[in-house]
């Protein structure tokens, strides 16, 4: 029902490299049915034989491998250059010494085995937010807003807006799916870092704050838009009737 928006942005992509089937299986059909795309490898070879997982956004990655460890891929992916994207540790032994290791070398978080979803999704944003994001969003021509994300200042024609560091993240998470439709359980993980089962009655709020604050109504080429049971979309004003057809009658209800 609802188009895909990769004419405007193509959903995040994982590199997992697994070698258990069950878990590879697993892990694959929680990071699907949390809205990112998978790319699945058995094992460090098969990935190193697959040059498409130097378009990935991020690699989660097993720690105990055949043929070489996870780390031993890491060290060598970054030290050749072939890859600088972020790295996730899976790992079934919560074992302090090893977890240093892998972060003093490079990676960027690690989870243990097995994930829950919402955990493993949190994480997953949480470290593309921090490593990636800020260009991201920096390449993206949201003008006249510039986000600064060192200063996490928001400016409109070089006029710093007052935002909480909450505003700030959830308009920097907008503006990076800006075209897209973002559900509230999407934002729920993203910006809040919490389970999408809590009430989210608090997003409407904070939506309709930041609508007001950076004017988000059409005075600056830009809409934030309340889709009914769907989620919000901001846009450049005439952008978004040509990406997917805007809900009428219900969505004018949808509190905002
Ligand atoms: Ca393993």
């Amino acid at each position: 029902m609802q188009a895909p928006s990769s004419a405007v942005r193509r959903a995040i992509c994982i590199a997992l490299v697994e070698d258990e089937p069950t878990q590879r299986l697993m892990i694959q059909t929680m990071l699907e049915s949390t809205g990112f795309e998978v790319r699945a490898f058995a094992d460090t070879l098969a990935l190193r034989r697959d040059s498409t997982h130097r378009d990935v956004d991020l690699i989660l990655l097993d720690w105990e491998l055949p043929n070489e460890s996870g780390l031993e891929l890491m060290r060598s992916l970054r030290e050749s250059g072939q890859s600088k994207k972020p790295v996730i540790f899976l790992t079934a032994h919560p074992d302090e010494q090893r977890v240093v290791a892998a972060l003093d070398q490079g990676a960027d978080d690690y989870i243990l085995k097995p994930p829950k979803a919402a955990e493993l999704s949190a994480r997953i944003n949480a470290v593309l937010r921090r490593v990636g994001g800020e260009q991201a969003t920096a390449s993206q021509d949201v003008s006249p807003y510039v986000l600064d994300h060192t200063a996490c200042v928001l400016r409109i024609n070089e006029q710093a807006v007052a935002l909480t560091q909450r505003e700030f993240e959830l308009a920097a998470h907008l503006f990076r799916h800006s075209g897209e439709t973002v559900s509230r359980d999407s934002l729920m993980i993203a910006v809040w870092n919490t389970s999408p089962n809590v009430v989210t009655r608090s997003i409407d709020t904070f939506i309709s704050r930041l609508r007001k604050k950076l004017l988000l109504d059409g005075t600056h080429g830009w809409k934030l838009e309340a889709l009914y049971q769907r989620g919000y979309r901001l846009s450049r004003v005439g952008e978004s009737a040509s990406v997917e057809p805007t809900d009428s009658g219900p969505a004018a209800n949808a509190r905002d």
